[in-house]
């Protein structure tokens, strides 16, 4: 199947090369999807898209036009995408629901402790031969109380993770978490509380309507003094200027930040020649404790591997006509599986650490 690759990134190109195996045949393009790249899926069945493409409804009408009935994307997210357009125009929709909650957590630790340690302050110190140690004094995490925004793959990573700090863990979600109570003594409370009581706020929620802005000023207010914030899951949960003001007033006591609200078009991306237009952004760099990461948080070789392994997967599958079980839109057509294509879909999974599971149904 002719498919579009999108926002193709040198550090993943051979992951997605070995994962195809010479099955599909894969257009490479560096550029985002956006209402000017469409044309590049002339001829293409189908097109497999990034974070930081821009799928919305005008972008899916064009694709559509020019014969694109399948959209995959390589990311869990799916904020980026016109999920009701595409299902009005029939193009189906698969994503990689789950490749490593371990990488997302990890680098979410990684930017606790680099804040917490002034870890990138400190190199630079030594950098220049100033060895002091001024300034530098953080805190033990042992004893800290952290609040957990979103306890699903990702959010139950970094339970574990601050359980084994001796951190004192709140959490807030939709749905309560059992094993997480039982397992790391985890609280469920409500967002006023878990505001009011945490040394340490990480988001891990998707945006969605009823998340967005879900740090805004209000909630700022009701957050301990010196809170240190980190969102490693998506730029529109957090009101950018609401935190910049409590981060001038130091309510907010350091930030790390791996996604941006207005990340599209920056992140990912080389503008070191350019001069830097986003003038949020950068007010957020002239702090000594915020910590930007440019969406890197699932950056290991295990993610890129499942990424890279569950697209293709998922290539296979709507070429084939069978479910995948990561469909966020079905085909029109979708076969109900019987027992010729659950065979098939045995051999898709063949070789592969893939497993036919019930999910597949
Ligand atoms: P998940 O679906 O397993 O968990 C999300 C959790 O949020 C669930 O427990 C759900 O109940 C809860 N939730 C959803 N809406 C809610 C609401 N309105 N109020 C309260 N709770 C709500 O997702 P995950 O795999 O843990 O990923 C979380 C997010 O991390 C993704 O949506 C994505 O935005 C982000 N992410 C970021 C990166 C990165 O590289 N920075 C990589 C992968 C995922």
């Amino acid at each position: 199947m002719r498919t579009a690759v999108y926002s193709t990134h040198k550090f993943e190109r051979d992951f997605l090369i070995r994962a195809n195996d010479n099955k599909h045949d894969l257009l490479f393009l560096e550029t985002r999807l956006t209402r000017s790249s469409t044309p590049l899926a002339q001829g293409c069945d189908a097109a497999c898209v990034f974070a930081g493409d821009d799928a919305n409804g005008e972008v899916l009408e064009q694709l559509h036009a020019l014969g694109v009935r399948f959209l995959a994307l390589r990311s869990a997210g799916f904020n980026h995408v016109d999920i009701s357009r595409a299902q009005e125009l029939g193009i189906a929709v698969a994503r990689v629901p789950a490749y490593s909650p371990y990488a997302v957590a990890e680098h979410t630790v990684a930017l606790m402790l680099a804040l917490n340690r002034k870890l990138i302050r400190a190199h630079n110190r030594v950098m220049e031969l100033n060895f002091s140690l001024d300034g530098l004094v953080g805190f033990d995490m042992n004893g800290k109380t952290v609040g957990i925004v979103g306890t699903g793959k990702i959010g139950e990573v970094v339970a574990k993770i601050l359980h084994g700090f001796g951190c004192r863990l709140l959490a807030f979600d939709q749905a309560a978490n059992q094993q997480l109570v039982d397992k790391y003594d985890v609280r469920f409370v409500d967002m006023r509380e878990l505001c009011a009581e945490s040394d340490i706020i990480t988001l891990h929620v998707p945006l969605s309507e009823s998340t967005r802005y879900i740090i805004d000023a209000n909630a700022i207010a009701q957050m301990k003094p010196g809170v240190m914030l980190i969102n490693t899951s998506r730029g529109g949960l957090v009101h950018t200027k609401a935190v910049i003001d409590a981060l001038k007033s130091r309510r907010i006591g350091s930030f790390g930040m791996d996604v941006y609200e207005e990340e599209e078009g920056l992140f990912f991306e080389d503008h070191s020649d350019d001069i830097l237009q986003d003038d949020t952004i950068a007010r957020l760099m002239t702090f000594k404790n915020v910590l930007i990461t440019s969406h890197q948080a699932f950056l290991t070789q295990t993610a890129i591997t499942n990424i890279a392994d569950t697209t293709v997967f998922n290539l296979d599958c709507f070429e084939q006509e069978v479910r995948s079980g990561n469909e966020l839109v079905l085909p029109r057509q979708s076969q109900i599986l019987n027992g010729s294509a659950t065979r098939t879909l045995r051999h898709l999974c063949k070789g592969r650490k893939l497993q036919l599971t019930d999910r597949h149904y």
